[in-house]
């Protein structure tokens, strides 16, 4: 349907603006403690290149052409993204924290019954955010954060896929503490095309599940503490996950559309960088957004700040358009108006039924 089409291309547009041609991006930032929530993004960005640097080549494990591959994409991405800059979903956060950042935290709590989970599951309509909480987590742990798209792990490294899943956890074990972000997970249980597609995606499916039982086992660092690798997956679809890979996806978190308060709060974030109106109304907005993911909200946003250009070239020569100052074009703040063009332009992209399945699978395999 629709909606599938969308996830893949999404999917498409991930593996295109990543650097790397290897569908994994990886960064690494220096360790910070609790309480250091609102780290600035400069800093992370310094200490990913400094601390990917020095840690470049620290693996010695097998397949170190692949290794080395992937660890260049060590420095090719930072995520810097807070908790503050994901709008709402506070309950997704308290969740999040506990089951991901304070088992890196304090590993010697998080033992025995207390264990971390095997692998943390975040699904939901598309566009909700569900990369971004990925990338504030990574941001908030401090540590190596692979980012990896299964859509292209499955098609660019037909046939190596599954060596790469080997290498990508030996490699995060050798970086520990690591998360490692499987985005679009459903794409690697589903039969797609020809029959040869279909067999080495099964093969892939089972290394990952050999290797995410392999996660829990308690291998030491030379000074003893524990290495900790955290697995953290999204999907659109979580229906089309089958059992064996639900199972070892322990916490499965619901990310939903956002609420009236997260709607003003997404719209916030979206026009921090342009002036706006006095007339602007946020409750009037968000009343009239119901529906929207935060990614079509962000749409409507992005539509609105460009209305003031459209309006000053509206009959406007190429060349008189040229010889306008930026001043001139951009002297109009956004007001009301421009919303209301926008939000009649832009549709929401998620359908009801879409969300009464989340609903239901999230009451039948969720965890509150
Ligand atoms: P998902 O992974 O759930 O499909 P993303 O995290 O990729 O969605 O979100 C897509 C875009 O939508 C983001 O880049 C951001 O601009 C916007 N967005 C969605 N949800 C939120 C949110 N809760 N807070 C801030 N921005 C959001």
């Amino acid at each position: 349907g629709a909606t599938r089409a969308g996830a893949s291309g999404r999917g498409a547009k991930a593996a295109g603006s990543s650097k790397s041609n290897t569908g994994v991006r990886a960064s690494t930032a220096g360790k910070k403690g609790p309480g250091s929530g609102k780290s600035g993004k400069a800093d992370s960005v310094n200490g990913d290149a400094e601390d990917g640097k020095s840690r470049r080549g620290q693996y010695e494990g097998p397949d170190s052409d692949l290794a080395a591959m992937l660890e260049r994409d060590v420095l090719d991405s930072t995520p810097g993204v807070t908790w503050d800059d994901v709008a709402g979903l506070t309950e997704a956060k308290r969740l999040l924290e506990e089951a991901v950042v304070l088992p890196l935290w304090m590993p010697e709590y998080f033992q025995g019954i207390r264990r971390p989970w095997k692998g943390i599951l975040m699904f939901g309509p598309p566009g909700t955010g569900k990369t971004l909480l990925a990338k504030a987590v990574a941001t908030e742990c401090g540590t190596t954060f692979f980012n990896v798209s299964s859509a292209t792990l499955a098609s660019k490294w037909r046939g190596e896929s599954e060596r790469m899943v080997r290498c990508l956890f030996d490699l995060a074990r050798a970086y520990a503490p690591s998360t490692i972000f499987i985005d679009e997970i459903d794409s690697l249980c589903n039969a797609r095309g020809a029959s040869g597609e279909h067999e080495s995606s099964r093969r892939v499916k089972s290394e990952l599940l050999v290797q995410v039982d392999g996660v829990s086992n308690t291998s030491t660092n030379e000074d003893g503490s524990r290495k900790i690798v955290m697995v953290l997956a999204a999907t659109n679809f979580p229906w089309d996950i089958d059992e064996a890979l639900r199972r070892r996806l322990e916490k499965r978190i619901y990310i939903p559309l956002p609420n009236s308060e997260s709607r003003k709060e997404l719209i916030r974030i979206n026009l921090r960088t342009v002036e706006v109106s006095s007339d602007v109304d946020m409750d009037e907005i968000a009343r009239r957004t119901e529906g929207y993911s935060g990614d079509d909200l962000t749409n409507v946003c992005r539509d609105a700040s460009l209305n003031g250009m459209r309006r000053k070239i509206a009959g406007k020569t190429r060349d008189e358009i040229k010889s306008m100052s930026k001043d001139d074009i951009s002297k109009d703040p956004v007001a009301m108006c421009d919303f209301e063009e926008a939000i009649s332009k832009v549709q929401p992209s998620v359908s009801a039924a879409d969300i009464e399945r989340h609903e239901k699978w999230f009451s039948e395999f969720g965890s509150a």
